[in-house]
C-alpha cells in the first residue's frame, strides 16, 4: 500500500502516520523528520535546509526530491510506504510520479486531512519540545506535569523556531500557496480522499482505515 498523507502543518499527519505504521507495518517517510535530523547532525544537507526551515519556507524542490528518491529505493519500502509532508509542491508531485513509474509502482491513495486555520494556529503555537529527549507536549492538549519540564527526562521544554507564531503564519501561508494546489492535482487524478481532521485522534484514524480498507 502506497499512501500520501496531505494536510497543513498541525493537521496531525505525523501522528496518524505513526498509527498507520503500527497497523500496516509500512515505513513512514517524513521529509520534515529527515531534514530535522540533518539539521541536528549539522550535515551539509542540514546546513542548507536550516535557514529555510527556521523561516517557515520550503526547502528547494530538488533537495527534497533527491531525499525521497533515495529513501523509496530502500528495502523496507518494498511492501509500501506512507509519505508524510511530501510532496508539498506540484513539481514534487510530478517528480514523485516519474520516480514511481520507473519502479513500476503507483500511489494508491492520497488522504487529505482537513483542519481549519484557527484550529491549526491554536495547535501549533502551543507545541513544546524537550531539548533532552525530543518528547513533544502541548500547553493545552497535552501539558507536562510541571511547567517547562519534560515528564520523561526532566529536560527543558522549548518552542521550536518553526513553531513560533510568525513562522507558523508563514508556514500556513506557504501551505495555501504551494501545497493546497495538490488537492486539486490529486482530485483530478482520482486518488484523493478527504477526511475531517478535527476530533479525537482515534476517530480520525478510523476514517483513514475506512479509506484504505473500504
Ligand atoms: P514538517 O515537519 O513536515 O512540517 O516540515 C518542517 C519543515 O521542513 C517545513 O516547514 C519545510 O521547511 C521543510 N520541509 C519538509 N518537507 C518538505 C518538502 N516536501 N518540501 C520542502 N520543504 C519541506
Amino acid at each position: 500500500m502506497n499512501l500520501i498523507l496531505l494536510g497543513p502543518p498541525g493537521s496531525g499527519k505525523g501522528t496518524q502516520a505513526k498509527k498507520i505504521v503500527e497497523r500496516y507495518h509500512i515505513p513512514q517517510i517524513s521529509t520534515g523528520d529527515i531534514l530535522r535530523a540533518a539539521v541536528k547532525e549539522q550535515t551539509p544537507l542540514g546546513k542548507e535546509a536550516k535557514a529555510y526551515m527556521d523561516q517557515g519556507k520550503l526547502v528547494p524542490d530538488e533537495v527534497v526530491i533527491g531525499i525521497v528518491r533515495d529513501r523509496l529505493k530502500a528495502a523496507d519500502c518494498k511492501n509500501g510506504f506512507i509519505l508524510d509532508g511530501f510532496p508539498r509542491t506540484v513539481p514534487q508531485a510530478e517528480a514523485l510520479a516519474a520516480t514511481l513509474q520507473t519502479m513500476n509502482r503507483t500511489i494508491d491513495y492520497v488522504v487529505s486531512i482537513d483542519v481549519n486555520n484557527e484550529e491549526l494556529l491554536k495547535r501549533l503555537t502551543g507545541r513544546r519540545t524537550c531539548r533532552g529527549c525530543g518528547a513533544m507536549y502541548h500547553l493545552i492538549f497535552d501539558p507536562p506535569r510541571k511547567e517547562g519540564v519534560c515528564d520523561r527526562c526532566g529536560g527543558e521544554l522549548y518552542q521550536r523556531d518553526d513553531d513560533k507564531e510568525e513562522t507558523i503564519k508563514e508556514r500556513l501561508r506557504v501551505y495555501d500557496a504551494q501545497t493546497a494546489p495538490l488537492i486539486a492535482y490529486y482530485r483530478d487524478k482520482g486518488s484523493l480522499r478527504t477526511i475531517d481532521g478535527v476530533g479525537a485522534m482515534e476517530q480520525i484514524f478510523q476514517a483513514i482505515v475506512k479509506v484504505v480498507e473500504g
